[in-house]
């Protein structure tokens, strides 16, 4: 399978290039199993990365041009320079990849200029963060053609402010931490604060066991800006609190905390990112004592606070919660940024068509398009391939 896709990549970098490219990287998409909207709190988060990835073929060039182009999208080649490089350029799609080279150029590593051809399976906008994958693997292409030397949570960090910077949308870090550093069978564990990170083992199938993605196949707009109000409500939160961010609110002091609360919508905010921190610690906990069927209502309870403190679920999502829930699933919740993208169900190995398929006849009922469901199996991060 994934011999096929590196010869088809090279076959068409070669087309478009004239020449062979040095190599073939792939970066992962990625679920998050619990830990949501904590990233830019400081709090935990456990993503899990997919077997979708974004492969790039690319050659190393030496004249400061750097030639870009997705077999994803319309449109051709992308040329640029890399020493005129600036954020806020605008750029479409290939605004991530050039973010890239414009982050590892600001922080003083020689990039020399490249070409890339893009290939990925990370379904976009489904909240599986198909962005993320092709910011690191661009990362890792260049980290390895340069010689950068560069650890798997650097080309994260980079791969982030390339995004945040560049591109302008004020993602966290877990998106690319997952792309550049989960491992097979493990969900990872990541504290966002320091980048402390733990593999844990999460072999689902050896259990009996599936975790499914359902993506929604819905992107509501209202998403960017009602993005930057929980954010801001978060600040408000940490700063009426007198902490540096809300991970420093332990479980035990909310209560109080909330009761310090003026705005009853920061209120709200505050009580999912503490409890949410819990729920993560608590995910954790069960795994490691092997009550992996156990994790299924913290997702549940994951859901229902994003869907009523944090209000960042919507209908079709709400929709596959239930559903699955009502016909047999251990647990369910969204996962990513909400308003639309993907959920995740943990089932029952025996009960997961069965799920899936009274999933797939309320969003018929509902008169919503059909959803899209696979099974999420704990994959590599970044790496080369050829
Ligand atoms: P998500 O990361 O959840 O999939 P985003 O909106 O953050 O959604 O990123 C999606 C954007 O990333 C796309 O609109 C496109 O600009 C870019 N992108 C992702 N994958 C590709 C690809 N294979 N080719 C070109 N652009 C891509
Ligand atoms: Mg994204």
């Amino acid at each position: 399978m994934s011999e096929r896709r590196v010869a088809e990549v090279t076959a068409a970098f070669r087309e478009l290039y004239g020449s062979g490219p040095d190599g073939v990287w792939a970066a992962p998409g990625r679920v998050n199993l619990i830990g949501e909207h904590t990233d830019y709190n400081d709090g935990f988060v456990m993503p899990l990365a997919l077997p979708h990835t974004a492969l790039a073929a690319v050659a190393r060039r030496d004249d400061g041009i750097l030639r870009l182009h997705s077999g994803d999208v319309e449109g051709g080649v992308v040329e640029l320079r890399a020493e005129r490089l600036e954020p806020g350029g605008g750029g479409g799609w290939a605004a991530y990849p050039a973010g890239v080279v414009w982050a590892l150029r600001d922080a003083g590593h020689t990039v020399t200029g490249a070409d890339v051809h893009i290939r990925s399976t990370v379904p976009t906008g489904a909240g599986l963060s198909s962005s993320a994958a092709l910011e690191v693997v661009t990362a890792l292409a260049c980290n390895d053609l340069f010689g950068l030397d560069l650890r798997p949570w650097q080309l994260a960090r980079l791969s982030q402010r390339a995004e945040n910077v560049f591109v302008g949308v004020p993602c966290g870090i877990m998106d690319q931490t997952a792309a550049a550093c989960c491992t097979a069978g493990h969900a990872l564990h990541l504290d966002t604060r320091d980048l402390a990170q733990r593999q844990v083992p999460f072999d689902l199938a050896a259990e009996g066991l599936r975790l499914l993605v359902v993506d929604t196949r819905v992107k509501h707009e209202l998403g960017e800006g009602a993005y930057a109000r929980r954010r801001a409500g978060c600040e408000e939160g940490a700063r009426a609190l007198g902490v540096q961010a809300l991970r420093d609110v332990a479980l035990e002091q909310l209560d109080e905390a909330l009761a310090a609360l003026e705005d009853p919508a920061v209120r709200r905010y505050v009580r999912h990112v503490v409890t949410e921190n819990a729920r993560v610690e608590q995910v954790i906990g069960l795994l490691d004592r092997g009550e992996t069927r156990a994790i299924g209502p913290v997702l549940t309870a994951g859901h229902a606070s994003l869907r009523d403190d944090f209000e960042v679920s919507c209908a079709e999502l709400d929709l596959v919660v239930e559903s699955a829930n009502a016909s047999g699933a251990l647990g369910a919740r969204m996962t990513g940024g909400g308003f639309g993208g993907s959920a995740i169900v943990l089932v029952e190995e025996a009960r997961a068509e069965g799920v899936a398929k009274s999933v797939t006849e309320a969003f018929a009922e509902a008169g919503h398009r059909a959803p899209r469901v696979f099974t999420a199996v704990p994959s590599a991060g970044a790496r080369r391939l050829a």
